[in-house]
């Protein structure tokens, strides 16, 4: 059985909030900009907040510019991963553990190897 489901790290957006954010301002990872207002949230991803840069005048959230930016796998699967990989667990066993389909296995070998 896979352990990754949507019930298991609600908070994962503020852990990444505060992973990315927590030693400096928030800022536009484009311009660099301080000037930015909350935007609201995105329908197809809960409780990932935007935010509007009045620099360049464009939205962006906690994992624009990232490895995970428009990921198609779920930020938990990525924690979950991330988090077996510092356990030193097998990439098979990694595999099985969130339940990755033969076609994710060519991505997921370029991960890590990063
Ligand atoms: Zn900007």
């Amino acid at each position: 059985m896979a352990l990754v489901g949507s019930h298991l790290l609600p908070l994962h957006r503020i852990y990444i909030h505060t992973l990315r954010w927590r030693d400096r301002p928030l800022q536009c990872p484009r311009c660099q900009s301080q000037d930015v207002d909350p935007w609201g949230t995105y329908h197809y991803r809960p409780g990932c907040k935007r935010y509007w840069c009045n620099g360049c005048r464009r939205t962006f959230n906690d994992l624009t510019d990232t490895l995970l930016h428009q990921s198609k796998r779920s930020l938990p699967y990525w924690i979950l991963a991330t988090f077996l990989l510092c356990l030193a667990c097998s990439s098979r066993r990694i595999a099985r553990e969130l339940g990755v389909h033969p076609p994710f296995r060519m991505p997921w070998v370029i991960f890590m190897n990063i």
